[in-house]
C-alpha cells in the first residue's frame, strides 16, 4: 500500500507525505525556522531536534533546524537529507502513534500553513542563470538575428549563463516595483530614461547549492547531484527594453537585477526520483566532462497565471515541461565549476526561461506576443503585449503520481507602479 500520513492530505495537495519540501517559515509568535510541509500544515523541525530525533551521526552534533535559513543544514550534505526525509515520514504515517495519538504534541509541532510567514529559504550567496532551453534561445535568437542565426554557435556546445545578483532574490508574494532606466528606440538618435515599457516574467527553475566546492576544484559531472539539495520555482522578472539596449556585449546587467522571485518550499531530490526521465538527446555530443553516466531531468509540470487587476482568478498563459531544457542540472553545474569557480552552500543556479515547441508552452511574453508584435486578448477582453501595473503573475508546478502530486506550490509577484 502506498505510503499516507495521518495528516488529511487531499489528492490534488501539493504536498503528500511523499514530497515533504523544506522552508523557512515564522509563525504569528517566534522566530522563523526550518519547516517541512505536510497537507495545510507546516511540520516545525526544530520541535523534533530538541526532542531528540535528528540525534544521529549524520548531523554531526549539530542542531541546524532553530535557524533563519536552511544553510547549515544544506551545508551537511545528502546523508542528513536523507535521514531528516526517513525520520518526517516515519513520523508522520499513518502507522506511527508518536504524533498521531498525541494531540499536546501535535499542537507543538503542527502549524497552519495560512497563520504563518514563509521566508527565502536561504541566504542566497551567488545567483546564476542558465539559458538551457532550447526553444527559447531558438525563439528569442530568431526575433534578433533571424532563423538562419537564431543559435549562437557555443549554444549547442555549453550550457550558456550569467551571474546574477543574488541580493535583489525575493520570496513568493514579495511586490515587484517596475524598474526605470535607459532605453532607445531603434529610430532614436539617443536613449531616453523612464519606467520600462516592456516588463516581463520568465517562467523558470532553480536549484540550491547543499555543499560546496574547493576554489579550484572542479565538480565533476558524476558527483554533482551531491551537490543539490532540490530545486524551486521562480520567475526571472526582466525589462526588456532596457535590456536591449544594454545587453551587448556583456549580457544581461539593470534589465534583470531589479528582482527575481522563487518559492518557498524546496523540493529535493528524493521526492523527484520517482517522476526521473532521460535526459534528451544531445547533438553534437558535448565535451567528455559534459558527459553524465544516465544524465537526467524530471517530468514537471509548470504553468503560468496572469490576473489583471479586474480578474477574479488568474488566466493560464504559458503551460510548459522542465523536460524542455536541453542542458541537465548535472551539466549546468558540471560547467559551472570547470574553471574551478567555488559553490557555496545556498547558491541558486537557475534554468533560464522553460519554453517548448508549442506557442502555448513559450515560456515569457517576449515569445508569447513575439516582442509585442501580436498582443494577447485575455478571456475577459483585455489585451497584453506586456506586464501591466496592477498584474500579479503566479507560476506553479507539480509532478503527477498514480493518486498523488509532489507539487512546488506556487511563487507569485504583483507589478506595483514605477516609484
Ligand atoms: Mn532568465
Amino acid at each position: 500500500m502506498a505510503l499516507r500520513s495521518f495528516v488529511e492530505v487531499s489528492p490534488d495537495s501539493y504536498f503528500p507525505i511523499q514530497n515533504l519540501p523544506f522552508g523557512i517559515f515564522q509563525p504569528k509568535q517566534g522566530k522563523p525556522r526550518v519547516g517541512v510541509a505536510i497537507g495545510d500544515l507546516i511540520t516545525d523541525l526544530s520541535v523534533l531536534e530538541e526532542l531528540g530525533h535528528f540525534r544521529s551521526p549524520e548531523f554531526r552534533d549539530q542542531k541546524v533546524f532553530l535557524e533563519d535559513s536552511l544553510n547549515t543544514f544544506l551545508a551537511l550534505g545528502r546523508p542528513a537529507w536523507r535521514k531528516t526525509r526517513e525520520v518526517l515520514q516515519h513520523l508522520l504515517s499513518a502507522e506511527t502513534p508518536t504524533l498521531r495519538d498525541n494531540a499536546r504534541l501535535r499542537g507543538k509541532v503542527f502549524y497552519a500553513q495560512k497563520d504563518a510567514a514563509m521566508k527565502l529559504p536561504a541566504r542566497i550567496g551567488n545567483y546564476t542563470d542558465f539559458y538551457s532551453s532550447y526553444h527559447h534561445a531558438h525563439n528569442v535568437g530568431t526575433m534578433l538575428r533571424g532563423p538562419e542565426n537564431a543559435l549562437m554557435p557555443n549554444w549547442k556546445w555549453l550550457p550558456v549563463a550569467y551571474h546574477g545578483r543574488a541580493s535583489s532574490v525575493v520570496v513568493s508574494g514579495t511586490d515587484v516595483r517596475r524598474p526605470s532606466g535607459q532605453t532607445k528606440a531603434p529610430d532614436a538618435a539617443a536613449p531616453t530614461f523612464g519606467p520600462t515599457k516592456s516588463l516581463d516574467y520568465e517562467l523558470e527553475m532553480a536549484f540550491l547549492i547543499g555543499p560546496g566546492n574547493s576554489l579550484g576544484q572542479p565538480v565533476p559531472i558524476n558527483r554533482a547531484t551531491d551537490h543539490i539539495f532540490g530545486l524551486v520555482l521562480m520567475n526571472d522578472w526582466s525589462a526588456r527594453d532596457i535590456q536591449a539596449w544594454e545587453y551587448q556585449p556583456l549580457g544581461p546587467f539593470l534589465s534583470k537585477n531589479f528582482c527575481t522571485s522563487i518559492s518557498p518550499w524546496v523540493v529535493t531530490l528524493e521526492a523527484l526520483e520517482p517522476f526521473r526521465k532521460p535526459r534528451p538527446q544531445q547533438d553534437p555530443e558535448p565535451l567528455p566532462y559534459l558527459r553524465a553516466k544516465n544524465d537526467f531531468t524530471f517530468d514537471i509540470y509548470l504553468e503560468a497565471g496572469l490576473q489583471t487587476s479586474s480578474m477574479g482568478t488568474p488566466q493560464v498563459i504559458t503551460r510548459t515541461n522542465f523536460q524542455n531544457l536541453y542542458w541537465s542540472i548535472a551539466q549546468q553545474l558540471a560547467h559551472h565549476t570547470i574553471t574551478g569557480c567555488n559553490l557555496e552552500p545556498g547558491d541558486l543556479l537557475a534554468s533560464g526561461t522553460i519554453s517548448g515547441e508549442t506557442e502555448e508552452s513559450r515560456g515569457c511574453m517576449l515569445e508569447l506576443t513575439w516582442r509585442g508584435a501580436n498582443a494577447l486578448t485575455l478571456a475577459n477582453g483585455e489585451t497584453r503585449k506586456w506586464l501591466e501595473d496592477g498584474d500579479t503573475l503566479t507560476i506553479t508546478g507539480w509532478c503527477q503520481g498514480d493518486d498523488y502530486r509532489v507539487g512546488f506550490g506556487e511563487v507569485s509577484g504583483c507589478i506595483l507602479p514605477a516609484g
